[in-house]
């Protein structure tokens, strides 16, 4: 079976979906690799690294003609010639990358009518046997990360409390909200940097997490906002208000504010509003995580920083990018792992079992038809 690397088509896209150390493995389970010329430049892997690992290097042509496509970027749909991605993928192929199921509706129809198995890295599910595969975890780790770095770049202080020849400084007041897997690493990143952070959620069990990393918890814990999966439900309109209210003061402390609330199925929700930022200082920062699902700040535009009073408010978008070596790595390391899953250890070809769980779970288009039930009802829904 053949495992086809493209190059990433999409602006401002660093990473490659397999590294060379996967390349290895992938070839010691008996699968080829042909990775397209020049994919690695970006993440810094150059090509011959992928010779010596046993990949083919190939034109975008032989790639899309593999059995299995794997990209970190949902395949292009439309557009002239060849960049329109999902016609270059041969019938009955797989893909396997990141296809923002729920809100692609065109490419998902384009899939099965092309009739690609395809199958999406965010849907893979969250069980303790398929951690390695949660590529939702591995990219969110560099997007906390970056986050914190970004926002120490652009606050007008220090991180760390200096005592100086010059006096002392005190530390930074960070606050961020939302203590998932991004939260909880921008919240050690700004501890490693000497901050003093705060941590904000409404999970109960984040509590814990965030004082696990040296940090305040200071969020509102509702034993009801937790569904069994361990992700977040949206709130009522009451519970809203407190949050509100606590919020407003938190923002008013803070030099650095960092959002990645989020509910799955959901936009993001609305927590940082105009008149919470009026009474920010000038110079804080508040890097906004959630911009790719509408923003936890009424001001967000993704991609885009606004500044208001001089409070700047940083939509960031498509953040994992930033780090492309470690978050391909990392990235590759996940599509390994559900590869070697799903490929009969005999035939040495993919087997798609819904019988298997993760396979059940993630699997969106397979035979022509939208196999995924809550993709297809959104996918009917936007029709
Ligand atoms: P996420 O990206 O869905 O949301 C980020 C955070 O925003 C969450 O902590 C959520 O509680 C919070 N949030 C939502 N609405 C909020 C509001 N109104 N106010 C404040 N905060 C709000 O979360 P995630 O990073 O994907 O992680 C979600 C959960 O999944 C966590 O409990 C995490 O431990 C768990 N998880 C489990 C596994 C596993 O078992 N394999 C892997 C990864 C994550």
């Amino acid at each position: 079976m053949k495992v086809g690397v493209p190059r990433e088509v999409l602006q401002g896209e660093r990473r490659v979906a397999v590294v060379p150390e996967t390349v290895n493995k992938l070839v010691d389970a008996g699968l080829e690799v042909v990775v397209e010329k020049g994919a690695g430049e970006h993440s810094g892997f150059v090509d011959s690294e992928y010779t010596a690992a046993g990949a083919t290097v190939a034109d975008a042509n032989a790639v899309f003609a593999s059995d299995v496509v794997v990209k970190v970027a949902p395949p292009q749909v439309g557009g002239a010639g060849g960049a329109d991605e999902v016609k270059r993928l041969k019938s009955g192929a797989a893909f396997v990358g990141l296809l923002y199921p729920l809100t692609s509706p065109e490419l998902i129809r384009a899939l099965a009518a092309a009739n690609i198995t395809s199958f999406s890295m965010e849907l893979v599910p969250r069980i303790t046997v398929a951690q390695r595969m949660d590529a939702l975890s591995s990219q969110a780790t560099v997007t906390g990360y970056i986050a914190t770095l970004l926002a120490a770049q652009e606050v007008d202080t220090f991180f760390p409390m200096l005592t100086t020849a010059a006096g002392t400084i005190p530390p930074a007041k960070v606050l961020v909200i939302g203590a998932g897997v991004a939260g909880l690493q921008a919240i050690a990143t700004a501890r490693r940097l000497g901050a003093r952070v705060k941590g904000f959620d409404i999970r109960p069990a984040a509590a814990e997490q965030v004082e696990s990393l040296g940090a305040q918890f200071v969020g509102v814990t509702l034993e009801e906002a937790e569904t069994e999966g361990g992700y977040a439900k949206e709130v009522t309109e009451e519970q809203k208000k407190q949050e509100h209210e606590l919020l407003h003061k938190l923002c008013a402390e803070s030099d650095v504010v960092i959002t990645t609330a989020q509910v799955p199925g959901r936009p993001a929700p609305v927590l940082i509003t105009e008149d919470m930022i009026a009474d920010m200082r000038a110079g804080s920062v508040i890097i906004d995580l959630a911009a790719e699902s509408g923003g936890n700040c009424e001001l967000t535009r993704a991609d885009e920083t606004v500044v208001r009073a001089g409070v700047k408010v940083i939509g960031l978008m498509n953040a994992a990018s930033g780090l492309p070596r470690n978050a391909s790595q990392m990235y590759s390391r996940n599509i390994h792992a559900l590869l070697t899953h799903m490929v009969d250890a005999e035939s040495k070809t993919l087997k798609v079992d819904f019988e298997d769980e993760i396979t059940r779970e993630c699997c969106v288009t397979h035979d022509g038809e939208i196999v995924h039930e809550r993709t297809r009802d959104s996918v009917g829904a936007s029709a």
